[in-house]
């Protein structure tokens, strides 16, 4: 529940209604919104225009259909399948979305350095982050450094995916012991799928929410763009850091150690893990925020952004190349200053100053 209520706070602005009044019983002037659980996170989609009924019944099915290719825990998954084979040398049939998946994930991989880890599944079981997603029933543990040090190297090589001469596709997890994680990327992923299927059924202006990922299509009603909430780290129940406007198709993904963690010793551990080191990154970021036209690379890169940290996150998007060039950033350090880069200047709103922070406008 600690992770379902700001959502819905963030919805009822979202939406531009209150909570107590849902915008499905306002008919398709006001949007007609589809809540549910998916991909172990609230999920909901409010669509504005088309065919909003079959349009939210067909999204909600796409969500079910990758989920069920890209689980860890259903066995018959993609996923599970490809893990189950690791290292013996089976090509492991694959649908082309999860082909796809891979593929956008490994070049994520390699273009961050490994920052964004995609099979760092051994790791994130050893701090029992893995298979039991439940907070209620996960077992979290601080692994010793030397078991540590002995899953690192499953963590190094990435799954090898082919297209087959028949048009189908395989895949194969070089090493025994290795298990691909999605966990960083699956649901902006699935946001590109869904949006899909809402256009499919003549819906332009909606916005979606899978899980801290966020995609606006068109407009709102009133021809505003929509205006999504970044939420305080250090408050992430109650308070917002700022607002911004989003419109246009592109998505927001937001990444912080607040999301998940668990407590031992006195120390706090959380779920976005270094994978050059196997323990918790610590960057001296709270939480990356990232703007992009792709939904699975504002996914993958809030992810990657938060191992890197702020300077070199800062380095990546003024060079006037790469992923990250073309994303906008909204970086939240430990002591409080908040980094917004130039392109979500317009319509920006701050609500953090009275919580302490301090923001500064990036520009190249
Ligand atoms: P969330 O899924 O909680 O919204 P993220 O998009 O940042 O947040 O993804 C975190 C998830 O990604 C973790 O729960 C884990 O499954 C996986 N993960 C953790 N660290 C990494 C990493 N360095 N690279 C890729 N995936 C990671
Ligand atoms: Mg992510």
């Amino acid at each position: 529940m600690k992770r379902l209520l700001p959502l819905l706070l963030a919805w009822a602005l979202l939406c531009g209604c209150g909570a107590d009044q849902p915008a499905s019983s306002q008919g398709p002037a006001a949007g007609d919104t589809q809540y549910f659980f998916a991909m172990d996170t609230l999920m909901s989609i409010t669509a504005y225009d088309g065919d909003t009924a079959a349009a939210l019944v067909a999204a909600q099915q796409e969500i079910n259909r990758l989920e069920a290719l890209w689980s860890r825990t259903r066995p018959e998954s993609d996923v599970s399948r490809l893990n189950a084979h690791a290292g013996d040398g089976t090509a492991v049939p694959i649908q082309p979305e999860t082909a796809g998946l891979l593929e956008t994930a490994a070049a994520a991989a390699r273009e961050s350095g490994l920052a964004f880890d995609p099979v760092l599944a051994p790791v994130m079981d050893a701090w029992g982050f893995g298979l039991t997603e439940s907070e209620a029933t996960a077992v979290h543990r601080v692994p010793g450094q030397e078991e540590l040090s002995a899953l690192l190297p499953l963590t190094r090589d990435l799954p090898q995916a082919a297209a087959l001469e028949d048009g189908s596709y395989a895949a194969a997890l070089p090493l025994a012991g290795q298990a691909v994680d999605l966990g960083g990327i699956a649901k902006g992923a699935s946001a590109a799928y869904v949006v899909q299927a809402l256009t499919a059924h003549g819906v332009e202006n909606a916005i979606l929410s899978l899980g801290g990922n966020i995609t606006a299509l068109g407009s709102r009603p009133d021809g505003q763009p929509f205006r999504v909430l970044v939420t305080d780290p250090l408050d992430s129940e109650e308070s917002y850091l700022c607002t911004i406007a989003l419109g246009g198709g592109l998505t927001c993904s937001t990444s912080g150690g607040y999301e998940r963690y668990f407590t031992s010793g006195g120390a706090a551990y959380h779920h976005i893990i270094d994978p050059a080191t196997g323990y918790p990154a610590q960057s001296g970021l709270l939480s990356v925020t990232t703007v992009a036209a792709g939904p699975a690379l504002a996914d993958a890169w809030s992810t990657a952004l938060f191992v890197l940290g702020l300077d070199r996150a800062l380095e990546l998007w003024r060079a006037g190349e790469g992923t990250v060039a073309g994303m906008e950033l909204i970086l939240v350090t430990e002591d409080q200053r908040i980094y917004v880069t130039q392109g979500l200047e317009e319509g920006l709103q701050l609500h953090g100053e009275e919580a302490g922070y301090t923001y500064e406008i990036v520009r190249r």
